[in-house]
C-alpha cells in the first residue's frame, strides 16, 4: 500500500457568531487546512489542520508545511508507517503541529479503513464509548450566549466553559451569576481566561470566581509565566488547568516538575497529533494530573481525531469541547451531523475516523488547493 495522491485545501469556514478570548477574537470565518491522501488501491484518508494565528500558527503556514515540506515524506510512503513518517516530519520541519496533526489523522484514517478498525482501536482501544460535551460561551454579547445556553441545555448539555478575561472583571462575575441563577441546577461551569489577566490582578479575581464553584479555572495568566501559574495553583482551592502553557510532551514533563497546574488541556493541534496527546496524558498520569479534551476552531473532521484520542486514553477524563461542528460553524465539513446525543459525543464505530467528508462543502469552502 502506497500513497500516490496528496491534496492540500486551504479553506475558509464561515461561523455563526463572534467569539472573544483573552488572547484574541474570531469574527466571521475560521481559516483551516484540509488534507486528502489517497492510496494506490483507492483508500482515502482525511486530515485537518486548525490553526489560530494568536495561539498556534496560520493556515497559510500549515498549507505550505504540508504541500512543500511534508509532501516528499508522504508521496510513495506506506501509510501504515505512521510513527516513522511523523518522526521524519519532526526532523525536516520544526513546529507546525497542526500540519503534523492533519498528516497523522489522514494516515490513521487510511490505516483504520485498511484494517477495518476505528482509529480509537489503533490508539490502544476505547475505554469509553461517549464523552461528556462542554460548550464554550465566548460571545461578547451576553444576550446571544444566554440564548445559546437555553439551546444547549435543551439539547442535554450540562457543562459550559465561560470565556473570561477579554472584557472587565464585573462582566465576568455578572455572567457567572447569571449562569448559576438561570442554568439548570446540575449545570457544571468551567472558566477559561485564555491568558487574559496580568499576574498582579489574578489572585483576587480568581477568589471572586471561586465563589461560583467552577470545576476548574483554565490558563488565567500568560503562557510563559510559569511562576505565576505555580503561585496561583498553590493559592486557590479550585483546580488550575494549563492550556497555552503546555503544547508538547516536553512542556508537560517540565510543567509537572514545576507544579504549574493540576490539569492539562490536551489538543491534537497543539501537540501535533493523537499519539503525542496520549504521551502528554501519560506524563500527566505519572504526575498525578488529569486531562481534558480541548480543541481549537475546528470542523467536525478535526473533532473526530480528538474524539478517538479521548476515547482511547483513560486519563483524559474531564470531558471534551468538540462543539464547534454543531454550535459554531455555519456549515460543517462532515457529510453527516457530528455525533452528539444528550450532551455527550458518541465515539464512531466505523473504520478509520468513522465519518465522511462532504466534498461539495469542502470545494465550496476551498480558497486555494494544491496537488
Ligand atoms: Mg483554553
Amino acid at each position: 500500500m502506497k500513497i500516490d495522491r496528496m491534496t492540500v485545501h486551504q479553506v475558509s469556514v464561515p461561523v455563526v457568531s463572534v467569539r472573544s478570548h483573552g488572547v484574541g477574537d474570531v469574527s466571521s470565518a475560521m481559516g483551516n487546512v484540509v488534507l486528502r491522501l489517497e492510496t494506490s488501491d483507492g483508500l482515502v484518508g482525511w486530515g485537518e489542520a486548525s490553526p489560530w494565528p494568536v495561539f498556534t500558527g496560520t493556515a497559510e503556514g500549515n498549507a505550505a508545511a504540508l504541500h512543500v515540506h511534508l509532501r516528499p515524506l508522504v508521496m510513495g510512503a506506506d501509510p501504515r508507517r505512521v510513527g516513522e513518517i511523523l518522526h521524519q516530519a519532526d526532523r525536516v520541519l520544526v513546529g507546525h503541529p497542526e500540519a503534523k496533526a492533519a498528516l497523522e489523522m489522514a494516515l490513521m484514517d487510511i490505516v483504520g479503513k485498511a484494517a477495518g478498525l476505528p482509529v480509537a482501536e489503533l490508539l490502544g482501544g476505547r475505554c469509553r464509548d461517549s464523552v461528556p460535551l462542554s460548550v464554550s460561551l465566548a460571545d461578547p454579547d451576553w444576550g446571544a450566549d444566554r440564548a445559546l445556553l437555553d439551546r444547549i441545555t435543551a439539547d442535554g448539555v450540562r457543562i459550559v466553559k465561560l470565556k473570561t478575561g477579554f472584557a472587565d472583571h464585573a462582566f465576568d462575575l455578572m455572567r457567572l451569576e447569571a449562569l448559576r441563577a438561570d442554568g439548570p441546577d446540575d449545570l457544571r461551569v468551567r472558566v477559561d481566561y485564555n491568558q487574559g489577566m496580568a499576574p498582579h490582578e489574578a489572585l483576587r479575581r480568581l477568589r471572586d470566581v471561586e465563589a461560583f464553584a467552577p470545576d476548574f479555572i483554565e490558563q488565567p495568566v500568560p503562557a510563559k509565566d510559569w511562576a505565576a501559574m505555580a503561585h496561583l495553583r498553590a493559592a486557590i482551592d479550585t483546580p488550575l488547568m494549563a492550556d497555552e502553557s503546555v503544547f508538547t510532551v516536553a512542556d508537560a514533563v517540565r510543567a509537572v516538575e514545576h507544579r504549574i497546574a493540576d490539569l492539562f488541556s490536551i489538543k491534537v493541534m497543539k501537540c501535533g497529533g493523537m499519539r503525542n496527546g496520549q504521551h502528554i496524558a501519560a506524563v500527566a498520569q505519572a504526575g498525578g494530573l488529569a486531562c481534558y479534551g480541548g480543541d481549537m476552531f475546528e470542523t467536525g473532521l478535526a473533532h473526530l481525531a480528538g474524539l478517538h484520542m479521548v476515547a482511547a486514553t483513560p486519563n483524559i477524563s474531564l470531558g471534551c469541547e468538540f462543539y464547534q461542528a454543531t454550535y459554531y460553524v455555519a456549515k460543517d465539513l462532515l457529510a453527516e451531523p457530528f455525533p452528539i446525543q444528550d450532551g455527550r459525543v458518541m465515539v464512531p464505530t466505523a473504520p478509520g475516523l468513522g465519518l465522511d467528508v462532504d466534498t461539495a462543502a469542502l470545494d465550496g469552502m476551498t480558497v486555494s488547493r494544491q496537488g
